[in-house]
């Protein structure tokens, strides 16, 4: 299928196959194009004189390369389920999954927050992961393996490089941290993409609040902010070519320009010009009365708040701060400034929760229902997952019936003062849990699962046919000094910062 796209940078014209390289995107095609890292990747490869590279989708149906003349393939690898997605594109080009079981294929690699965190489960499918901010070591390596044709060789250099893993040549690996000088935007504009025709625009990464179970922050450590003139230069460049917009980052409203921004924004729609502007999730004190109105004449009905828990005890152990004053005034200001709703989204058996913290999360709701009539209120959950390199990765889960009986209780309740809700599946997130904390033991386990159809009961059953414990990596508590299988990723703050956090949030609670 011809999907209709618009560039917004000059392509190289590339004369020859020399050098071919698959970009993959372990999802269907409308996914892959709201996908800003995956998308930039492909830019800035694309720009490589020499290089001749090809998106492919889980729904693609006909290439223009054929596999046997690609060089190196790359997959962009951002949820702990997409090896499944993985794993059926490298079957679908008849490529063996194992890297020892490869001869002539090209070199396979992966990239993003999840084998950031920890390779560990899927090193033996990969022959190189980018650790950390791949911008610019992506192109390293894409240079590094056109000029080395040896694959042997090639992976020998690569893993003299900083920020590159490779399994074969194992060692400390210091994750790479890049600096937000230019700006990182969708590079191409689709019809066809998830969020049709909309500009993204990463305005700030990382996020200085540091929630104890947070990978998002603790990966992405410092906060870095896009210098405003260049924020500026970038979204006159997107308006140019589209009315649709959205402004990413995990904390937003910390960039120091970001009411400016807003203001720029306002200042356009008001001199007539047709703009639908999103913002990612909103921080309580972003919520001012120039932001809402700004989104509200941007064309935004509703946004989504994280309280992430119902008490301020708990918001205060998973380091949130939260008071529940601020909540308040900030759904005062959304409604009074022309927002018709609100999303809560919170997370459920995080560590030494009780059952009068999800009776707070019931009152909160209650009280905001009261305050705000006619104003639209529902909440989301997920469940605590321990996330390797934050202060929570010592931190079990709860096990599933319990966790089930919780978000039932919740679920009724909310429903009983007239709140909708949805709740992530507590059994999914349960093997999200494994995954994450998992070792080098869980290759042949993966494995399995995706042979025997990926779903719920395959995950079950091929735990119990290859013996493995699964429990110990999804509910167990370690030991503060139990060497972990991601310990040779080197992230900052690093692991003693770790420790005192972990033991400092969780002394909050006694
Ligand atoms: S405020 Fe949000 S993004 Fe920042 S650390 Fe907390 S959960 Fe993560």
């Amino acid at each position: 299928m011809n999907h209709k796209e618009t560039f917004l940078y000059k392509r190289k014209q590339n004369n020859n196959n020399d050098f071919v390289m698959w970009m993959a995107f372990p999802g269907i095609y409308s996914f892959s194009m709201s996908s800003l890292g995956y998308l930039w990747m492909f830019k800035t490869i694309d720009m490589i004189d020499g290089v001749n590279i090809e998106r492919i989708c889980s729904d693609t149906e006909k290439t223009v390369f054929n596999i046997k003349d690609v060089n190196l393939f790359g997959f962009s690898f951002s949820f702990d389920m997409d090896f499944l997605t993985i794993f059926s594109m490298l079957e679908k080009y008849n490529i063996p999954l194992k890297a020892k079981e490869r001869t002539n294929e090209p070199l396979i690699f992966a990239g993003g927050p999840v084998v950031t965190a920890n390779p560990e489960p899927y090193k033996e499918f990969f022959d190189f992961f980018i650790i950390g901010d791949g911008e610019e070591v992506n192109l390293t390596a894409v240079n590094i393996c056109k000029k080395v044709r040896d694959k042997n060789s090639a992976l020998k250099l690569l893993s003299e490089i900083g920020g590159i893993y490779v399994p074969k040549y194992p060692k400390k690996i210091k994750k790479l941290t890049k600096k937000l000088s230019e700006c990182i935007y969708t590079p191409i504009i689709s019809e066809d993409a998830f969020f049709k025709n909309t500009f993204i625009l990463e305005m700030s990464r990382g996020c200085a609040n540091r929630c104890g179970f947070c990978l998002a922050s603790y990966l992405n450590l410092p906060l870095r902010c896009v210098p405003y003139a260049e924020l500026i230069r970038t979204i006159d460049l997107g308006l140019s070519n589209t009315a649709k917009i959205a402004l990413l980052g995990a904390q937003i409203s910390a960039h120091p320009h970001f009411h400016d921004v807003c203001k720029y924004i306002y200042e356009k729609i008001k001199s007539g010009q047709k703009i639908d502007m999103s913002v990612s999730s909103l921080r309580v004190d972003a919520i001012t009365p120039d932001v809402v109105q700004t989104l509200v004449a941007a064309g935004q009905k509703n946004s989504t708040l994280a309280i992430e828990a119902g008490s301020e005890r708990l918001r205060k152990v998973i380091n949130k701060n939260l008071t529940e004053d601020k909540i308040f005034a900030a759904v005062k200001t959304a409604r009074e400034n022309g927002l018709r709703g609100l999303k809560f989204y919170g997370m459920i058996g995080l560590p030494t929760e009780t059952r009068e913290d999800l009776q707070a999360i019931i009152e909160l709701g209650r009280k905001v229902k009261l305050e705000n009539k006619g104003f639209d209120i529902s909440f989301g959950f997920s469940s605590f997952v321990p996330k390797p390199n934050t202060p929570f990765q010592w931190c079990g889960r709860e096990d599933t019936k319990t966790l089930e009986e919780k978000s039932a209780f919740l679920k009724k309740e909310l429903h009983k003062i007239g709140i909708t809700s949805n709740i992530s599946s507590i059994k999914w997130d349960y093997w999200q849990a494994v995954l994450s904390r998992g070792d080098e033991s869980l290759n042949d386990f993966v494995l399995e699962v995706y042979k025997t159809g990926g779903k719920l009961g395959s995950f079950k059953a091929s735990a119990k046919k290859l013996n493995i414990n699964t429990d110990y990596f999804a509910l167990e508590n370690y030991e503060l000094d139990k060497p972990l299988p991601w310990d040779f990723i080197e992230i900052n703050p690093g692991k003693d910062f770790l420790k005192s956090e972990n033991q400092r949030l969780l002394n909050i609670a006694t």
